[in-house]
């Protein structure tokens, strides 16, 4: 049996009629940049998020660095953000100018460990972004204290974890925006890039309106800005996904909690944590293997036996070679966890629409490997 890491197609075919209708409604408005879908979908999502404002923009990562530079963020300013998270996270501080200082995560969660976060602190920090990983959220009412205690902003980079929540607190209750990804492989998926802005602040919203439109909010008047559109046709896509998202989601948990239990006396590998109380939505069910030494073999059993696992992220940001340009992040600390997690992590496949026969076999194949290694 093949089991696939995503399952695009199918939750397309699952829902077709419906995005048809609204993909064919664009067509025929003949319009298709900040029309009235895109303006319609910002309604909605704002409603659904629960912020005042929701502003659509081209992707994921624009959606973080378009944050700062409405914040006023930039050269000479440090940002404070997890080492394990996907590179975009500090690549857009970069984009921004500022630096990106790196923290480690905690053991369990795997989210930034707030405790370290305060010692990474200098007087050029302006913002904490904290990224809520693999589905889960961090531990916000412990960053929102200390940001306030040290009058820094929080932008919460959500791009895993829509739909997701924490125990006492939602998404965004103290932050100055929440950013998301609506790449095609996130929960919530468009047919391409798309990304957006929540917040309650009417001038970031303003600002972000005008920076993703060429600085432009009126006709001919414009200030230095940049080109970052969610375009109509992906808006009345993710319109229909949204209207569907908390089903999506339960699905997902409803496949963890299986991986959970049939995986659970596996004593060669750990499984995910889920902070009691949070609504973890398993962008990812990412396990570890206990022997860092094993684990690119799990990986390539796995993919033997037509299973499609990955890593994420195998290598942490400060690991990366890719700085050309020199050397725009700080490591604040020690990031033991986060480089033992990088060393052994390992995603199984993990979207609503697997089937009980795919996730048994997924499950079989572990326990063999398990029985194996153990
Ligand atoms: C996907 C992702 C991004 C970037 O989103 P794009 O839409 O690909 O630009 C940023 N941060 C995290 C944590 C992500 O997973």
């Amino acid at each position: 049996m093949k089991v696939g890491f995503y399952g695009h197609v199918r939750q397309y075919e699952n829902i077709k009629s419906e995005i048809d209708a609204n993909i064919n409604e664009v067509l025929l408005s003949g319009s298709y940049v900040q029309g009235p879908m895109l303006k319609a979908f910002e309604a909605q999502a704002a409603e659904y998020f629960g912020t005042t404002y929701a502003i659509g923009v081209g992707n994921g990562t624009d959606a973080l660095w378009l944050s700062l530079m409405a914040l006023g963020i930039g050269a000479g300013d440090e940002v404070i953000t997890n080492v394990n998270t996907f590179f975009a996270t500090a690549e857009a501080i970069w984009i921004a100018g500022a630096k990106a200082v790196l923290v480690d995560c905690e053991p369990k969660s795997k989210c930034i460990d707030p405790e370290k976060i305060e010692a990474a602190i200098t007087d050029k920090t302006k913002a904490i972004m904290p990224v809520h990983l693999y589905g889960q959220c961090a531990d916000m009412p412990a960053i929102w204290e200390i940001a306030e205690k040290h009058g820094l902003k929080v932008i919460e980079d959500n791009a895993q974890a829509i739909d997701g929540a924490g125990d006492t607190f939602k998404q965004g209750d103290r932050s100055a925006t929440v950013t998301t990804s609506f790449i095609i492989q996130k929960n919530l998926g468009c047919f391409g890039d798309g990304g957006m802005v929540f917040t309650n602040d009417a001038a970031v919203d303003e600002t972000i309106r005008k920076l993703r439109n060429h600085g432009s909010n009126a006709r001919n008047v414009h200030s230095p800005g940049f080109n970052s559109r969610l375009d109509d046709l992906q808006a009345g896509v993710l319109s229909v996904k949204m209207k569907h998202i908390t089903k999506l989601t339960d699905q997902r948990i409803a496949w963890a909690r299986v991986y959970d239990e049939e995986l659970k006396d596996c004593t060669s590998i750990t499984l995910p944590y889920n902070v009691p109380g949070y609504r973890h939505v398993y962008h990812l069910y990412a396990i570890e293997v206990k022997d860092p030494a094993k684990r690119d073999a799990l990986v390539q059993f796995l993919q033997d036996n037509d299973i499609d696992a990955k890593t994420h992220y195998s290598i942490a940001i400060h690991q990366q070679h890719g700085f050309p340009w020199g050397k725009p992040v700080e490591i604040a600390g020690s990031l033991e966890n986060a480089e033992a997690n990088a060393a052994t992590c390992v995603s199984l496949p993990m979207f609503p629409e697997l089937t009980q026969e795919e996730i048994d076999y997924v499950i079989a194949k572990v326990r063999e490997w398990d029985q194996a290694n153990a």
